[in-house]
């Protein structure tokens, strides 16, 4: 392999093109068939399949209920809810995060009180949370960020103290462990995606899982009407509310929404969920295999927990690499990564989702046309945050970069996608 860099007029080193390492969901004719048989029983809005598949799920995540939603979206803003959470509240999340982690929190009339990273797990500063619980606090949201556990331990010891309760966002960590736990099982009630592109694939849909029973009754009552048992024309044997402050209301979703999974997506869940548990292993040896070529190169860090730990990446979703620009004479992540798409590989990016703090929305939108921000309109205390308040978040792209999310374990080919990164990062003080 030639020393000279690509992007300085050097031979390119990496030319594989494999598109098979990458395509995801892995489809089978059990998944098609399962599919099919939805459309021609016309069994599309029953919820007989996706209580099934919630049966299925609730034994692999480990909790006594699961909940199927119709987005992740929809699960956050029903767990939300549940939680208590309501006008002038406050919810505590990291600010690098999707927008659907947040987002649902101003829907209820709540604001949302950012907090940073941390720069070795991408997930919620555990540091960065005390600080931030007012008598209004209702909730801390977790982000598992692209698989990586959050700091559970000390992130439950904060909120019991305080007697806040803590909303895993799984979307992207299904079968992630932490310390031999699976995520969505530590918390208090865990809402997660499963749409198209996440590492649990099953079209547009989301689960909420949870060990606690009015939490559940609480988040079916928000949004599936059809099961609560009254006015119902869908089920009217099912009648899972007791709570006395819900049943009167049962047949009416208490958050005005619908949020029934479409059970294409649910019998789509159930085969896909069979081979769930060997296509994650796969995934984690071959990034694992990944992280093992690159240890010790500069300026390149495994995002990973440490390996005797009993935590994993579950299906690693949207791989992501730890950059240390300190260790590169400061190259910048951005320059990094050009070099090693101008090597042949064109999928390496900065990483990360931009800072939501920052966003225009969480300042001045007044989304229920009051005359004020909705971050305030509820007589919410006012927590926004400018420039400069979450620094890692605010620099996200600076501290990671995208690497190969591989769903094969290859080694050849593995090998030779680990060298275009090594290559750039022991070359870097060219780019300087
Ligand atoms: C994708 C995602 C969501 C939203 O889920 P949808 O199914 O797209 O509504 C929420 N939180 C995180 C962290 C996500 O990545």
């Amino acid at each position: 392999m030639s020393a000279k860099l690509a992007l300085l007029g050097g031979p390119k080193s990496f030319n594989l093109n494999v598109p098979e390492l990458f395509h995801w969901p892995i489809v089978t004719k059990e998944d098609e068939d399962a599919v099919l048989d939805v459309m021609r029983q016309g069994k599309f809005s029953g919820t007989d399949i996706t209580k099934e598949f919630e049966k299925e799920w609730a034994a692999y995540n480990g909790t006594q209920y699961a909940l199927g939603t119709c987005n992740g979206t929809a699960a956050i803003h029903a767990s939300l809810w549940a939680c208590g959470v309501g006008a002038g509240d406050e919810v505590i999340c990291p600010s690098m995060t999707y927008w659907a982690t947040a987002t649902p929190a101003l829907m209820l009339g709540a604001a949302v009180n950012f907090a940073d990273v941390d720069r070795n797990t991408l997930c919620i500063d555990p540091n960065d949370i005390e600080h931030r619980i007012s008598p209004r606090t209702k909730a801390i949201l977790v982000v598992h960020y692209t698989g990586h556990p959050a700091d559970m331990d000390a992130i439950m010891a904060i909120a019991r103290k305080h007697n806040v309760k803590v909303i895993e966002d799984v979307s992207h960590a299904q079968g992630a462990l932490y310390k031999g736990r699976m995520l969505g099982s530590i918390g208090d009630i865990s809402p997660m995606s499963m749409m198209g592109g996440k590492g649990f694939a099953i079209g547009e849909a989301g689960m909420i899982v949870t060990n606690d029973n009015e939490l559940y009754q609480r988040a079916v009552a928000f949004g599936h009407y059809e099961r609560t048992g009254v006015a119902s024309r869908y089920n009217p044997a099912v009648d899972v509310i007791s709570l006395p402050e819900l049943k009167q209301y049962a047949g009416m979703p208490m958050g005005g929404c619908k949020h029934r999974m479409n059970q294409t997506c649910a019998a789509l869940g159930r085969t896909q969920l069979k081979r769930f548990p060997e296509r994650i292993q796969a995934i984690q040896d071959a990034l694992n295999r990944f992280w093992d070529l690159l240890d010790g190169v500069p300026g390149l860090k495994a995002h990973r927990p440490p390996k005797d730990s009993g935590s994993t990446m579950g299906c690693w979703y949207a791989a992501t690499g730890l950059y240390r620009a300190e260790e590169l004479g400061g190259l910048s992540c951005a320059r990094f990564t050009e070099a090693v798409r101008a090597e042949g590989w064109r999928q390496c990016w900065p990483a990360g989702n931009a800072a939501l703090h920052l966003h225009p929305y969480f300042h001045t939108a007044d989304i229920f046309h009051q005359g004020q921000p909705t971050m305030l309109a509820f007589g919410q205390r006012d927590v926004r945050q400018g420039p400069g308040t979450l620094p890692i978040s605010e620099n996200i792209g600076q501290h990671c970069y995208t690497i190969p999310w591989f769903k094969h374990d290859r080694p050849e080919e593995i090998r030779q996608f680990a060298d275009v990164y090594r290559k750039v990062a022991e070359h870097a003080d060219q780019l300087l």
